[in-house]
């Protein structure tokens, strides 16, 4: 029996954020769509084992420091009881299966077929779908290669133990150690390093560089940094771990110029690889950069070969949800004919710590790097009535908007909440807005989206 072929427009290969909203554009412009994905359901990492687990944990910590904060204003909920279990069933069904369940009947509304199983490329128009005994052909007149990217791990540095954890197994909650190494000052590290210090693991976070958030602006990182020196046991910086060793149920790692230390297990959260090999992209004419392995795309997310585009963290830094599903919706039109290209300037970022930073656009070290021209307006939230009103004085708003026109360049935002409200400063960047604009709009008083208006204004009197 021959093998089974199918003829569709569109194969979608990876069904995170960047594959479906792809597929979901595609199918609403008329075009036969299907997506191939190993985990046979969408979601990508960024809904099994990212963005949705993680926040779904961080939203727990943010309960628990709430109520123990709470003791400020005379409530006392007395100490928290922790049952893993019920967590973990809250977090998987309540939260990602709720979520996934969604996806699967937005695909089948639309009409969007997912194929489970591991896709390959044999040339520019056929992919092997390979899913245990059975074998499958796609052939297609587009592609959209949307496989994400996965945890990178430390060269030369044994990781054999389960007790050697990355994002994903962390995100399972195996347990709560007593002690837990978080390697990397970044996003993963920050924000999953304060889940479990919050459950009432004793974290000691190492980074290499010499301060948390490395490129992120330092007056923006400070109450963050110093937020996580009270939650955290020890923060060492300027410090690389050069030895991992399993020994009886614990782990040994030695610290760059600190010795031996043990705990019960490490989180390594140093970055993530993008997922370009084992493709078959050498049978295509799809580049990769030399740095790095990424695809390489144009504006328009098109490969070197006409056939296929590429969207998501397999095309570059920033590696976000929120960039690969514009990118998807961007390759859906242009493969559609339609004209659209990826050409944002403000992409958001948020790490979802306690406090939040979110930032769009530029950032001051940056402009002062590149030597541009900007001002900068900054709004303290100890002047804040809202800010005052939560028990959180700590954080600042600020603006760089180029000194000439006035247009704003860059937002950046510390404090609770900071990832919803960097969302107007996106779109000021985004429409070009000017710090007039920004500083003439009436804002709502009292709420924490008045620190905009304010740091403009103070950029406006600077
Ligand atoms: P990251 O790049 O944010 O941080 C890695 C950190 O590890 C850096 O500070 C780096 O200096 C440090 N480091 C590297 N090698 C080291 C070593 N040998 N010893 C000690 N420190 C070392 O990477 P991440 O935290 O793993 O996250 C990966 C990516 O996932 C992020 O870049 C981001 O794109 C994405 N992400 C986003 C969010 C979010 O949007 N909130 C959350 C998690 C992850």
């Amino acid at each position: 029996m021959g093998d089974l072929v199918d003829e569709v427009e569109v194969a979608v290969l990876g069904g995170g954020p960047g594959g479906y909203s792809a597929a979901f554009r595609c199918a609403e412009l008329g075009l036969e769509t299907v997506v191939i994905d190993a985990a046979h359901r969408l979601g990508g990492a960024c809904l099994f084992e990212g963005c949705i687990p993680s926040k779904a944990l961080l939203h727990v910590a943010s309960v628990l420091n709430e109520a123990g904060r709470a003791k400020e204003f005379g409530v006392d909920f007395g100490e928290p009881r922790i049952s893993l279990d019920p967590l973990r069933k809250w977090k998987q069904e309540r939260v990602v299966g709720k979520l996934a369940r969604g996806l699967a009947s937005v695909a089948k509304a639309r009409g969007v077929e997912v194929i489970g199983g591991r896709g390959v490329f044999e040339d520019s128009s056929t992919l092997r779908i390979e899913a245990g005994e059975t074998l499958r052909k796609v052939r297609f007149k587009h592609a959209i290669v949307a496989t994400g990217s996965r945890p990178g791990g430390l060269p030369g540095l044994t990781q054999a133990s389960e007790r050697i954890m990355d994002s994903t197994a962390a995100l399972d909650l195996p347990d709560i150690p007593e002690r837990l190494l978080v390697i990397g000052g970044g996003y993963i590290g920050l924000e999953l390093g304060t889940v479990y210090a919050t459950l009432g693991s004793r974290v000691t976070l190492v980074e290499m560089t010499n301060g948390l958030l490395p490129g992120v602006d330092r007056d923006l990182v400070q109450p963050l940094h110093r937020r996580v020196n009270t939650l955290f046991t020890a923060i060492h910086l300027e410090t690389r771990v050069t030895a991992l060793r399993e020994v009886g149920s614990e782990i040994e790692a030695a610290l760059e110029g600190r010795g031996g230390e043990r705990f019960d297990r490490v989180l390594v959260a140093v970055g993530r690889r993008p997922q370009s090999d084992g493709l078959g992209l050498e049978a295509t004419r799809v580049r990769l950069t030399e740095h790095g392995r990424f695809v390489q795309v144009d504006e328009r997310c098109r490969t070197e070969d006409p056939r296929i585009y590429a969207v998501g963290d397999i095309t570059g830094e920033p590696m976000l949800a929120h960039r690969a599903m514009r990118q998807g919706k961007v390759a859906a039109e242009a493969l559609a004919g339609r004209p659209a290209a990826f050409d944002n300037v403000a992409i958001p970022a948020v790490v979802f710590t306690d406090p939040e930073i979110a930032w769009c656009g530029l950032g001051e070290a940056q402009a002062r790097d590149q030597g541009l021209p900007v001002k900068v307006g900054k709004f303290q939230w100890a002047a804040s009535g809202r800010a005052a009103t939560l028990g959180r004085s700590d954080g600042l708003t600020k603006v760089m908007a180029d000194a000439s026109s006035g247009r704003v360049l860059g937002v950046g935002i510390v404090g609770p909440g900071a990832g919803e409200l960097i969302a107007e400063a996106a779109l000021a960047v985004e429409t070009a807005a000017l710090a007039e604009d920004v500083a003439l709009t009436i804002h709502a008083h009292p709420t924490l989206s008045e620190s905009l208006m304010e740091a403009a204004e103070h950029l406006l009197g600077a």
